[in-house]
């Protein structure tokens, strides 16, 4: 069982309390910096990113910026409105432009989605991403459908029907696959609830993580976005900043119905993208881009199947199933998530995400997410490194 000495118990102590700040959400990397200097963050295992797509979207920043007076008309002028930058990212994923609304990062999708289009009853599905609750407004009713950690926190489609039934809800919420457990919903089985279910008034399905799930060794791009032309009551809402690494730009789409669409950027949101994430986009429809980025997001994917693998060889945790590009980790020795957290951070320098401010979750559970081949097999390794070392 691991434990902390005196001198890291401050630390943690002085941790919590800037993390108590940052509400559900975790403190910055800067953050931590300016009021912790104690810590030294060597590797950020906490943020769930594809490193690799980031040194792809640098490549071209430096090759499109290189020349100053692109970076001067980014500072300078405002960038182009909602539906001109749903051009570009109509292009990308080959539906209508005017059912594409872009957002500044998901959290505001999900946030405008919540506030204009969810009355009545929604169903929200624990453990989840928190701002689907937090976002939820006084005259919303909601009802929790938990998932059971001895099914490995499993979507069983069939029993969370026979649920929406009979809460007789108006909305639900799938995260796919979701975060924190990384369980995966494979297309077909998710495309036939949407059909069952088109009575509901709004079926919003996140795919922030969609990138890294595959279901054959083709490892294709799987979504469901392609069927808001058809059921005009399903929502999906999609984050760059995990799949492309890009949280700092703020880029997000929700793909939805035209009117929905129309309805939203009537009551705001005309110049709610910034200039960077204009050019993101501007690039994201670019199919060479495109064909790099598949490269990078297979390989990725290919490391992290390799560093869930080697997780599972360590005795002392329980590692879940996971198609996202990070692993939930439950601890079973009787060490606490904190202690765990805290050792990894302090000792080494690794940031992993506490799971204990998650609803839903009820144990010693740790996101992990994975990074670069070099730096999944240096967590691994202190991790063994850490339990060995309590145990002697
Ligand atoms: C991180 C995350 C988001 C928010 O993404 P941003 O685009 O950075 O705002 C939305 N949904 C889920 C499930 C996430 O994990």
């Amino acid at each position: 069982m691991i434990t902390l000495s005196p001198p890291q118990k401050l630390i943690k102590l002085k941790f919590i309390k800037v993390k108590s700040q940052a509400g559900t959400h975790s403190p910055s990397i800067e953050t931590i910096k300016t009021l912790i200097p104690e810590i030294d963050i060597k590797i950020d295992a906490c943020f769930l990113s594809n490193p690799f797509a980031t040194d792809l979207v640098l490549k071209h920043f430096k090759k499109d910026f290189i020349d100053e007076s692109r970076l001067r008309e980014v500072l300078e002028y405002y960038p182009s409105q909602n539906e001109i930058i749903a051009q570009h990212i109509s292009k990308a994923i080959n539906i209508r432009p005017d059912s594409i609304f872009v957002g500044n990062g998901a959290v505001e999708i999900i946030q405008a989605v919540i506030h204009n289009f969810v009355k009545g009853k929604l169903v929200i599905i624990l453990p989840t991403f928190s701002s689907y609750y937090e976002f939820v407004k006084e005259d919303l009713e909601v009802a929790y459908y938990t998932l059971d950690k001895q099914k490995d926190f499993a979507l069983d489609l069939k029993d969370f029907s026979d649920f929406i039934i009979k809460e007789q809800t108006d909305s639900v919420v799938i995260i796919n696959p979701n975060n924190p457990d990384g369980n995966y919903i494979k297309q077909g089985d998710l495309t036939s609830f949407i059909e069952t279910h088109r009575n509901l008034k709004n079926i919003i399905i996140d795919e922030s993580f969609i990138h890294f799930a595959i279901e054959d060794e083709l490892m294709e791009l799987k979504s469901v976005t392609s069927l808001v032309e058809q059921f005009e009551n399903l929502i999906v809402i999609k984050s760059m900043s995990k799949d492309f690494g890009i949280a700092g730009i703020r880029s997000g789409f929700g793909a939805m119905h035209p009117s929905r669409v129309k309805s939203l950027l009537r009551s705001g949101y005309l110049w709610n993208s910034n200039g960077l994430s204009e050019w993101f986009f501007s690039v994201y429809s670019d199919k060479t881009f495109r064909d790099e980025y598949e490269l990078i997001r297979k390989r990725y994917i290919h490391g992290t199947l390799e560093f869930l693998n080697s997780l599972k060889t360590i005795p002392n945790i329980k590692v879940y199933p996971s198609m996202a590009n990070f692993a939930l980790i439950e601890l079973i020795d009787g060490t606490t998530a904190e202690d765990f957290v805290f050792k990894l951070l302090i000792e080494h320098g690794i940031y992993t995400r506490l799971g204990n401010d998650k609803k839903g979750l009820s144990g010693q559970f740790v996101r992990i997410a994975s990074r670069t081949n070099e730096h999944n097999k240096e967590i691994v390794k202190a991790i063994r490194k850490i339990f060995q070392e309590a145990s002697l």
